[in-house]
């Protein structure tokens, strides 16, 4: 048979958080050898488990369940989500501005699909969640990536954004609460962002997924809440704050002046009616989850389980030589740098697979989120205190002896 080939659309799609050293990963496993995968935000692997009362609902709805529902999705899960945003301030909001996805990530790829011509650019943060950038090159336009300044707690350059700003750019995309670093952005830099939107005429795109998961009791801040006029789509879902990653449920809305994005808007529902509607049982989570916010809070104040695998993360990290991170604001991510030169590093990816081959641990490479340098990596804490602890043991071990 002829051999078949993947689209030349996929050649500049990459997903390095699942891609090569995962595969490595997977083939240590089925040697039968167990790999700590600090590599994925999936909460349940860690014994983080959707509350019950949460996973109540969605079986006492199941028989409701059984149909497709309208393609953004049932009415009260909107409402709720729509009351959300309100006490967050932001508003002028309507439900037929709220869309259900299977999850965060199939609603990113649709917000780009139904943007972006041939060339048309998104200015994009480094480092990123690796998907934005793969989604904007899948729809063909060109991601643009903006620096992320680690001296200034990983927020946004604002000048450097601005740089980036071409007459192709069609929009800016933040991550905030941010993956892979943990920063979350103050009022003033997101009124930048804004000024930036306004000036230059562009679509502000806020994934917001970790807005639930904050440390210090810190504010996050819906940039959505700071402008009634330009129009942005705000991203989030329940994969994190409630550990439901395997529902597979999220959503996106739409805020500011949508006379201007009326266009745009017809794609969004074109393509949302094309795919139908979302997992219909885990839309009925919705409105119960958004309502319950106790048991994240539980985990990420002082004392918390999550808090305090922060603390700890932080803490013996920067206690590692050559090793520095900034301490993370939310979620449950570090992105700690490497002195390149004390262990000669000159290839990420291959740091992280002598790391997963000798010590049985995977972590993920800096590249691997579009990062243009080899001096970071990122970790997820969600193991607990005891995994943590043989994790850290384990790196400084390696890294007594470790060269590239
Ligand atoms: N956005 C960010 C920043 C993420 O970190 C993730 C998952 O890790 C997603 C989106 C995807 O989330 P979902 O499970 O809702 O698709």
């Amino acid at each position: 048979m002829k051999k078949i080939h993947r689209s030349r659309k996929l050649e500049n799609v990459k997903y390095a958080i699942r891609g090569r050293t995962m595969e490595e990963a997977c083939k240590l496993e089925s040697k039968g050898i167990n790999i700590l995968k600090l590599n994925i935000g999936n909460p349940a692997e860690f014994g983080l488990k959707v509350p019950k009362k949460i996973r109540k609902s969605m079986k006492k709805n199941i028989k409701k369940a059984g149909g497709y529902s309208s393609s953004k999705g049932i009415e009260n899960a909107r409402i709720e989500i729509k009351k959300y945003y309100e006490e967050k301030n932001v508003i002028g909001l309507d439900i037929d501005d709220i869309y259900l996805g299977n999850g965060v990530s199939e609603l990113i790829l649709v917000s780009m699909q139904a943007l972006l011509n041939e060339g048309d650019e998104i200015l994009i943060p480094m480092p990123d969640y690796p998907l934005w950038t793969a989604a904007v090159n899948l729809a063909g336009g060109k991601a643009v990536h903006y620096i992320c300044d680690e001296k200034n707690e990983w927020y946004p350059n604002i000048e450097d954004m601005e740089n980036k700003i071409t007459n192709r750019s069609k929009a800016i995309v933040i991550i905030n609460p941010n993956n892979p670093t943990g920063s979350l952005y103050p009022k003033e830099i997101l009124e930048q962002i804004i000024d930036l939107a306004k000036r230059y005429n562009l679509l502000i795109f806020s994934d917001e997924i970790y807005d639930r998961l904050i440390y210090d009791n810190l504010e996050h801040i819906s940039i959505a809440s700071l402008s009634e006029d330009i129009p942005i789509i705000t991203f989030s879902g329940l994969s994190k704050s409630h550990m439901a990653a395997g529902f597979r449920i999220g959503w996106m809305l739409i805020s500011g002046n949508k006379e201007h994005i009326k266009d745009y808007i017809q794609g969004l529902n074109l393509l949302s009616s094309m795919r139908l509607c979302s997992n219909v049982p885990a839309q009925h989570i919705v409105e119960k989850a958004l309502k319950d916010t106790k048991s994240t809070k539980k985990l990420f104040r002082k004392g918390g389980r999550l808090y305090k695998q922060r603390e700890y993360i932080y803490n013996e990290l920067n206690n590692i030589p050559g090793i520095t991170s900034i301490k993370p604001k939310a979620a449950f991510y570090i992105f700690p740098k490497i002195d390149t030169k004390k262990y000669n590093i000159t290839d990420d990816e291959k740091f992280i697979l002598d790391f997963l081959k000798e010590k049985h641990i995977l972590f993920t490479h800096g590249s691997g989120f579009n990062y243009n340098n080899v001096d970071h990596f990122r970790i997820t804490y969600l193991a607990d205190k005891k995994q943590l602890k043989h994790t850290i043991k384990q790196l400084k071990d390696f890294l007594k002896t470790y060269k590239q």
